[in-house]
């Protein structure tokens, strides 16, 4: 039996260590640095394209967790984090060279694994890997190279196969939203289907003067820079906002903004300007700001958005974003075990399979690592639960949420809900939610 892992990003590189402390051989193809992507500069394993933070450690927070249950689950890519820390006060920041060093040493030294030098443009077909008693993980990240990604749009069945772009809205946390400044409706009082409604929408309205502050804090706010590869590539169906305001101050009015259908209950009236939130998952825990995908920077749009009155204490699980991503539309296409349903032995796993950040995509590897080993074996393998950090990111991209399938990051919108008791402050509510999920990923490690 032989395990091909294509891409030694964060993810590939995690799924190899599993991999191989299993006892199995793994041959790792990783095309750079013969060929590159447009934003790699080394020919490193698991190089970080962009900021070295692997976000927080704070044992509260849904990133902390991940990583205290990664590093339960023997992962390599936190190993090489804790080995590689630099002061960064609650964040584990990571000096990068002694981070790709720590991997590349770990997985080279190991006898049963090689590293090949190539670009993968064809993968073996489901007879093929049959036939030579082969398994596969695709783990080519962001930025896969284009003849991969082709032949990755075929493992679809359905109609929605890849996209190549994020136009991501933010997410809030609904228990941090002020109802009183926000009225339930649908646009004509008609649901999404077209029937009546009493309303599937949060509407957050907004009157003429605040409307006209808003879109001059947009229009002066600090944005982030777009990559080469990344110009003019904005789809006229989903703008980012910004680009909207540069148009002329009321195209927002006429955008995602629109009143039009819309009358305040509060004050009898159509809002100047309106702003609607959708749920974002059945349990009503997570609300998207419809339309609002942004390039602006992440403390920008907390003080930005935060202009709008619903949103005054508002808590971003994930913040908007525009930029080049490759990803499957993974409910869709995946088992829920990382493997393909028009394809058994092959896996895929990383920032392809819909999450977003360095340590979720390490996270995604590691379980398809883990996963592939128990199929390969015709052993069961039981995904951590869904009320732990990594078994909701997990869940997530293997289910999706309500609407149309968006990348995630790790966050605690993820996990079930949890009622936030009388007189407890949100902190308090966070830390009682990690806690249940430390609990629980307990038990699960107690009985895999
Ligand atoms: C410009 C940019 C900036 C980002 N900034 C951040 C950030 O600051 N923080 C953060 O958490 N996340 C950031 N991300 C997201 C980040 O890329 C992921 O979090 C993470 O790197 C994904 O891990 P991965 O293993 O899935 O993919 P990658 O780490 O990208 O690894 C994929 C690997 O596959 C290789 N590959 C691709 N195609 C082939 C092929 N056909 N054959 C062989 N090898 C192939 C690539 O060379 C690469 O080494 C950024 C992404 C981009 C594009």
């Amino acid at each position: 039996m032989e395990i091909h892992i294509v891409g030694g990003g964060l993810a590939g590189a995690e799924a190899a260590w599993q991999i191989l402390q299993s006892g199995l051989t793994v041959v790792l193809h990783e095309m750079r640095p013969l060929s590159t992507t447009p934003a790699h500069k080394t020919g490193d394993l698991a190089e970080l394209v962009c900021s070295n933070s692997l976000k927080s450690l704070s044992p509260d927070s849904a990133p902390g967790r991940l990583k205290e249950e990664m590093l339960a689950l023997d992962s390599l890519i936190i190993a090489a984090g804790k080995a590689a820390q630099v002061p960064a006060g609650q964040a584990l920041a990571v000096d990068r060279a002694i981070f790709s060093n720590f991997i590349e040493s770990k997985l080279a030294s190991h006898p049963s694994f090689r590293r090949v030098g190539e670009e993968v443009t064809q993968l073996p077909s489901p007879d093929e890997m049959l036939a030579r008693d082969e398994w596969w993980i695709v783990a080519t990240g962001p930025l896969t190279s284009a003849a991969l990604a082709s032949q990755l749009e075929e493992l679809s069945p359905g109609h929605r196969r890849l996209y190549f772009y994020d136009a991501i809205a933010p997410v809030i946390a609904a228990d941090s939203i002020d109802l009183e400044q926000t009225f339930r409706a649908s646009r004509y009082d008609r649901d999404t289907d077209g029937a009546a409604s009493d309303g599937d929408y949060l509407n957050l309205p907004l009157d003429k003067a605040q409307y006209e502050a808003f879109i001059e804090a947009v229009s002066t706010a600090e944005y982030m820079p777009l990559h080469k590869f990344e110009e003019t590539r904005y789809f006229e169906a989903c703008l980012p906002i910004e680009v909207m305001v540069e148009r002329g101050p009321n195209t927002l009015r006429f955008g995602p903004m629109k009143p039009m259908g819309l009358t305040n209950p509060k004050t009898g009236h159509r809002p100047w300007a309106n702003l609607q939130l959708r749920m974002e998952n059945v349990e009503g825990t997570m609300y998207s700001m419809v339309g609002f995908q942004t390039k602006m920077k992440w403390p920008e749009q907390k003080r930005v958005f935060s202009m709008i009155p619903a949103l005054r204490d508002a808590e971003f699980l994930r913040f908007g974003s525009v930029h080049r991503n490759t990803y499957l539309n993974s409910p869709e296409v995946l088992n829920p075990d990382f493997s393909c349903k028009l394809s058994p032995r092959l896996f895929i796993a990383g920032q392809i399979t819909g999450v977003e950040g360095y340590t979720e995509s390490a996270a995604i590897g590691l379980l398809a690592g883990r996963a592939l080993v128990a199929k390969a074996r015709s052993e069961s393998f039981l995904m951590p639960p869904r009320d732990t950090v990594i078994g909701a990111l997990a869940h997530y991209v293997t289910h999706g949420g309500l609407g149309e399938f968006q990348p995630m990051n790790a966050n605690l919108g993820l996990l079930p809900p949890l009622e936030r008791q009388r007189g407890e402050s949100k902190v308090s509510k966070k830390a009682r939610q990690c806690s249940a999920a430390r609990e629980r990923f307990e038990e699960y490690l107690s009985h895999p």
